[in-house]
């Protein structure tokens, strides 16, 4: 048996929200569960969008609700170290390579065709569930695998995928299969700006802390199989476990964001509410 270990990784770029206090009462709830223990990562990978003003209101928010890790927290921002060490790993197997391509430019090439797949994640039956992520994602088109271009500011880092079906089963949804090379073409390590991405840095860390349980919302269930391909390519033998839960949804097919402001625990807290009501309100909503 695996020691089990989770972690709630809020990214820094707005407050506390009910979204978020679903995803922590889950992982805290599943971990303890399981008698395993929990890490905090701030995941402020994003240095344009992320601000230490937010991290602080998040940890004092977490704190009044009772979401205690059982480490320090840690920050992304502060693990660049880690991210270069894995990047060369990567780069001796040859699998990384400069991208010049904008966003712009790939939404262009999706306009004229260039781009045609917008795949579900998994085939039909084999989730409980309709989710939503995979159906607005665009592939990247490969453009700048084989030129060549040498790496430098202002260019991006992709990351050569196999073309794999990855197989694993959700603590929730069951068996799933994805192709992460349909699905989303080779993946963008770092950004034209310089940030790690999220799918990087959230796998070398999995990997690096020893995470062995994954709990998170539908929303990612899209991004596992990519993350369990790269984390092979980076040495893990064995993936971590997953669990998605359903999120809180203002209406169909909009998920609940930080910016949207209405939803901020700050403002249940000055409203008078207590920390068991506002867990018990953020569950009911999913229920
Ligand atoms: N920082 C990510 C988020 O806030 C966490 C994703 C994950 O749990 O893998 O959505």
């Amino acid at each position: 048996m695996r020691d089990i270990i989770s972690r709630f990784a809020p990214a820094p770029t707005g407050f506390l929200h009910l979204g978020h206090v679903v995803n922590a009462a889950c992982v805290w709830r599943e971990t303890r569960a399981r008698g395993g223990r929990v890490l905090l990562r701030i995941e402020d990978h994003d240095r344009q969008r992320s601000r230490r003003e937010y991290e602080a209101e998040i940890l004092d928010d977490l704190a009044w609700l009772g979401f205690a890790a059982d480490e320090p927290p840690v920050r992304q921002s502060e693990r660049g170290d880690i991210y270069e060490g894995a990047l060369d790993r990567l780069r001796r197997d040859g699998r990384v390579y400069a991208c010049g391509c904008s966003r712009a430019e790939m939404e262009r090439a999706a306009l004229k065709g260039c781009v045609t797949d917008r795949l579900s994640t998994a085939p039909a039956g084999t989730v409980a569930q309709p989710f939503r992520a995979a159906d607005s994602e665009r592939r990247y088109p490969g453009t700048c695998r084989d030129r060549g271009l040498t790496e430098g500011p202002g260019l991006g880092l992709r990351v050569r995928l196999d073309d794999t079906v990855e197989r694993f089963v959700d603590l929730r949804h069951g068996p799933q299969e994805q192709r992460p090379s349909a699905q989303c073409g080779d993946l963008l390590v770092k950004d034209r700006d310089g940030n790690w991405t999220y799918q990087f840095a959230a796998t070398v860390d999995d990997f690096v802390q020893g995470v062995t349980l994954v709990v998170r919302g539908d929303d990612l269930l899209a991004s596992t199989g990519r993350q369990i391909q790269l984390a092979r390519l980076l040495g893990r033998d064995e993936p971590p476990q997953f669990l998605h839960h359903p999120l809180i949804m203002k209406s169909v097919g909009q998920k609940l964001s930080k910016s949207d402001g209405d939803s901020g625990i700050r403002e249940l807290r000055a409203a008078g509410w207590t920390s068991e009501q506002v867990i018990a309100h953020a569950l009911s909503l999913i229920a």
